[in-house]
């Protein structure tokens, strides 16, 4: 492959924001100056691009963001960039900048995106595992998803006062739409009762034995954590489910919502943004396009983006296997 000499690159957050975004922005930011680079901004992931929202950033841009939840670049879903129309407005709007190669932090949609971008118009483009439901392959972790499950398991803990002080059974819902990782991590790190991912159906009756277990062994506060979007329906429709069979429980349901996307990156989100961001830039300057970096093991792998953004990446059996012995 031709080695294309990179000056200039630019920087995008996309999808759901994550905490760690910034960290990784900054560390991209900072690696391309110390390489001798120019950086740029693109403000509002692909909307930005389409619409020019791209500016030259220094080193106070980065100042302080390091810390912060969210994204300081700012994200957004752009349904033009899913068009022709609107990727070729964005390709005419780089190279008006001379920008010729990005970092694309974002989920398995936003690296798609700058897949297609760069079989179009040879924009080379590391992505950045950016998201909270850690459904990428090619990596270990995303950048937010450990922020995610401890700002979930401080918010269990608390439910769990409650429960204990009521003898109430919670039922818990957590993010990770199509993917239980959240749900498993929190799960089992806040001694959940039972835990119901979309990757596994579990049927109500099911869930009705292990409570009645549970309530034999005289288990008086009961967790279950539910992930949303999962095959067994909402928490709240698990819910009416088992309140037929156990009309005597107390059930209460709870969203955590939005309040797991914010919040400052824990130590291990901001290493792994901090790592991942210099080796997107490192990755360009040595010919690595259209791959996403990750971490596997605590090894540097860059894996093709269509491979990461496949959406086979498996929960750990074993951690399902700990969390049932856990609970039992
Ligand atoms: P999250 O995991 O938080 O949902 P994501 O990156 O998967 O993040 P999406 O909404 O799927 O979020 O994608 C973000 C943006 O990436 C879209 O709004 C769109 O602009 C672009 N994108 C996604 N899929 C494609 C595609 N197939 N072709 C072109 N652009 C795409």
């Amino acid at each position: 492959m031709e080695l294309k000499s990179i000056k200039k690159i630019g920087v995008l957050t996309s999808g759901g924001d994550a905490p760690g975004m910034n960290a990784a922005i900054r560390a991209a930011v900072r690696a391309g100056f110390y390489y001798g680079l120019e950086m740029y901004g693109i403000y509002r992931g692909y909307e930005g691009m389409i619409q020019n929202d791209i500016k030259k950033l220094d080193s106070k841009n980065i100042t302080h963001v390091l810390e912060r939840g969210g994204t300081f670049l700012k994200s957004a879903r752009s349904d033009e960039f899913r068009t022709k129309e609107g990727r070729k407005k964005a390709y005419d709007n780089l190279k008006s900048h001379g920008i010729d190669a990005l970092v694309v932090i974002g989920g398995d949609g936003s690296l798609t995106g700058a897949h297609l971008f760069y079989q179009e118009y040879g924009i080379p483009a590391v992505g950045l595992p950016g998201t909270i439901d850690n459904d990428l392959s090619g990596t270990d972790s995303t950048i937010g998803f450990d922020t995610a499950c401890n700002t979930a398991i401080e918010a269990i803990d608390k439910i769990r006062d409650t429960a204990t002080s009521h003898d109430r059974l919670f039922f818990v819902e957590v993010m990770g739409r199509d993917a239980g990782f959240i749900a498993i991590n929190a799960g089992i790190g806040s001694a959940a009762a039972s835990i119901l991912i979309p990757e596994r159906k579990t049927p109500v009756e099911t869930l009705v034995e292990k409570l009645k277990s549970r309530t034999k062994a005289r288990k008086t506060s009961n967790i279950v954590i539910v992930a949303e979007g999962g095959k067994s329906g909402s928490a709240q429709e698990i819910a009416d489910k088992v309140k037929k069979h156990l009309p005597y429980y107390d059930i209460k349901v709870t969203i955590l919502g939005h309040l797991q996307r914010g919040g400052a990156p824990t130590s291990f989100d901001r290493l792994l943004a901090s790592k991942l961001g210099v080796a997107a830039v490192e990755g360009l300057m040595q010919g690595k396009y259209d791959v996403m970096a990750g971490l596997i093991n605590n090894k540097l792998v860059y894996t093709p983006i269509v491979k990461a953004v496949v959406g086979d990446k498996e929960v750990d059996e074993e951690d399902l296997r700990v969390a049932n012995i856990l609970s039992t």
